[in-house]
């Protein structure tokens, strides 16, 4: 199975580049944002524990996000893989993540970070905020709290792969073609 975590900044081209991914390799998308937007415009429970969270541009707790992921991978029916993207944010996410796996006899092949600098996040994020209708996107403190969140939570998950051997990090400003390819000559090589 190809197990692939996406990992990178708010606007670093995840989503992008996931709809890619699945596109070439047929494997399954998780993105825990698309799904917990999934679950706000369904108005479900989880949903609303998670929009307060959201809103301020914080992470939803670990447990909730855990939960909602092992669902979503218990749904598949027969997957060659996933690309996980926006997940794992934290250490303890990584952590449950590999357990998770692990007791279905699978592991992640390995992480992809995409390296943008922070002008150039900002920018694509307000773009996106045009047009996405996502609130967190339109406000600059918001944008801010998201970056710092980042930094001080989920860039240590970077470090957690990279003591497995597992982090290639990848160049994530130029042509979406461009990137695409760079990030297809690892893949092909797990
Ligand atoms: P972006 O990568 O652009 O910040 P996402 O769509 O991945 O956006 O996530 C939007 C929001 O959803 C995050 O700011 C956070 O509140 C919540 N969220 C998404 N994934 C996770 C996660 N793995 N752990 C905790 N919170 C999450």
């Amino acid at each position: 199975m190809l197990n692939i975590v996406l990992f990178g900044p708010p606007g670093a081209g995840k989503g992008t580049q996931s709809e890619k991914l699945i596109q070439k390799y047929g494997i399954e998308h998780i993105s825990t944002g698309d799904l917990f937007r999934k679950h706000l415009g369904e108005g479900t429970e989880l949903g609303k524990l998670a929009k307060k969270y959201m809103d301020e541009g914080n992470l939803v707790p670990d447990k909730v996000v855990i939960g909602m992921v092992d669902d979503r991978i218990n749904s598949s029916k027969d997957p060659k893989g996933f690309i996980f993207d926006g997940f794992p944010r934290t250490v303890a996410q990584a952590k449950a993540l590999d357990e998770l796996l692990n007791a279905k006899g699978i592991g992640i092949s390995g992480m992809i970070s995409l390296e943008v600098p922070e002008d150039e996040l900002r920018k694509r994020i307000k773009e996106r905020g045009k047009t996405s209708g996502r609130t967190d996107d339109q406000d600059d403190k918001k944008v801010d709290n998201r970056i710092k969140v980042y930094k001080e939570e989920t860039m240590p998950v970077a470090k957690y792969y990279e003591e497995q051997g597992k982090l290639s990090k990848i160049h994530g400003v130029g042509s979406i073609d461009e990137i695409f390819a760079s990030i297809c000559k690892v893949v092909d090589q797990y």
